[in-house]
């Protein structure tokens, strides 16, 4: 069966088309700059020339159009017909407490997904395009959702409430809903495949370092904490978001600088984190080297990054009662041995004894960082959400298939 995977943003639209009996990827590509002057359409097959186009395209649908006809070109794309394609899997954001698990697009289902619009306005609007894109340039395709917040709705009470009046959970559904569930799903499972022992019977931290930051205390194969809230502005500090603050920072800064409530927000989820403490730096491979050429501010940007990652990693092995493992993934957890070196530093107490050059070899792929009989281990994992979205896809798919 051949699953397209979808991550539609509001001006993007990222692919990815697996062949699912080997599990392989046939095809990805992206298209950036929807809506504006110039759009940008990026595509590269396995076995094919790459391709790459500037054209106008106004909207998702269209934007759909374009992918859908790169992959049947001949001298591009993979597929003879796009009637090859059997069904599609989005990413959504926001499953808010209705979504446990991937589910089939349905009426129902895109509703529940409108209503949670408000719970994340920069993300669900953005998908609902790319499924609505889809329905109209493969109408007959079965399509599934996959959830950030899935994995996380097996936290309990006292992990998700936030100790205000009850009264706003029952009216407004505020509480921690937890995000980059899929990728804490996925490296959990590897981890436990990696260490060779069961899932179920393991105290893992995976922390997901990427331009967003969250990591997740999972216990017994279930998610019992995470860093993220509401939205994915809580918890650890992040390329340009300021993570866990003082609540009343927010009014006191508002009030002191005559800010609005966009204002605000803008302030703490574009212009704060590494960007606001290095002045002017988000990427940690800038960071790292302007740190390594004797930049104070990058460098106090580096020390917090880390000594936060730390206090959560310690923090969840308390709550958890031990830890087994930490598990680094995505692109700065995978990539930047200086700072798996800076957060397992100050984890010897916990009995996570870090190989420096293990940690610091050339290396890709999963692996472990630890010295061997090191009580708690450290792995890096390549993170993998698009082929859990795919494989749910493909299982939903079978599933219909086999109840019509
Ligand atoms: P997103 O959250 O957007 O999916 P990624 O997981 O791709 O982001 O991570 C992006 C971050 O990874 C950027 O801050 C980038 O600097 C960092 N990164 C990528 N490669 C390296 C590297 N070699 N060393 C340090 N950081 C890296």
């Amino acid at each position: 069966m051949i699953v397209l995977v979808i991550n539609a943003g509001s001006s993007s639209i990222k692919y990815q088309l697996y062949q699912m009996k080997s599990e392989t990827v046939l095809a990805r590509g992206r298209v950036e700059r929807i809506g504006m002057d110039s759009a940008i359409v990026t595509h590269e097959a396995e076995g094919k020339p790459e391709f790459r186009e500037v054209c106008e395209i106004l909207d998702h649908t269209s934007a759909l159009k374009r992918i859908t006809d790169i992959l049947v070109h001949p001298e591009y794309g993979s597929l003879s017909h796009i009637s090859e394609i059997e069904a599609v899997g989005h990413r959504v954001v926001h499953g808010g407490e209705s979504f446990p698990e991937s589910v089939v697009v349905t009426t129902e289902v895109k509703q529940e997904i409108r209503k949670l619009f408000d719970l994340a306005p920069l993300h669900n609007p953005a998908h609902l395009m790319g499924i609505l894109a889809v329905e109209a340039i493969l109408p007959d395709v079965m399509q599934a959702v996959v959830f950030d917040t899935a994995f996380h709705q097996t936290m309990p009470k006292t992990s998700y409430l936030y100790a205000i009046p009850n009264i706003l959970y029952k009216r407004h559904k505020i509480r921690r809903y937890g995000f980059h569930g899929t990728s804490h799903m996925y490296v959990s499972h590897q981890a436990a495949a990696l260490l060779g022992r069961p899932l179920e019977s393991l105290k893992l931290v995976t922390c997901h370092i990427g331009n967003g930051v969250s990591c997740t205390a999972v216990l017994n194969g279930k998610s019992y904490d995470t860093s993220m809230g509401m939205t994915p502005l809580e918890g650890l500090m992040m390329g340009t978001r300021s993570g866990d603050l003082d609540p009343a920072i927010v009014s006191y800064t508002m009030a002191k600088e005559e800010l609005s409530i966009n204002e605000v927000n803008s302030m703490l989820n574009k212009h704060s984190g590494l960007y606001a403490v290095s002045g002017g730096l988000a990427d940690m491979r800038e960071i790292v080297e302007a740190m390594n050429d004797g930049d104070k501010n990058a460098k106090l940007a580096f020390d917090m990054y880390a000594y936060r990652l730390r206090k959560y990693i310690g923090a969840y092995a308390a709550a958890m009662n031990g830890l087994d493992a930490v598990v680094f993934t995505a692109g700065v957890g995978e990539n930047s041995p200086q700072l798996r070196e800076a957060v397992c530093e100050g984890l010897t107490f916990l009995g996570l004894r870090l190989d420096r050059e293990r940690n610091r070899s050339p290396e890709r792929g999963e692996r472990r960082i630890t010295e061997d009989g090191s009580p708690v281990e450290a792995l890096v994992i390549p993170t993998n959400e698009e082929l859990v979205i795919a494989r749910d896809t493909y299982r939903l798919a079978l599933n219909r298939g086999k109840g019509s």
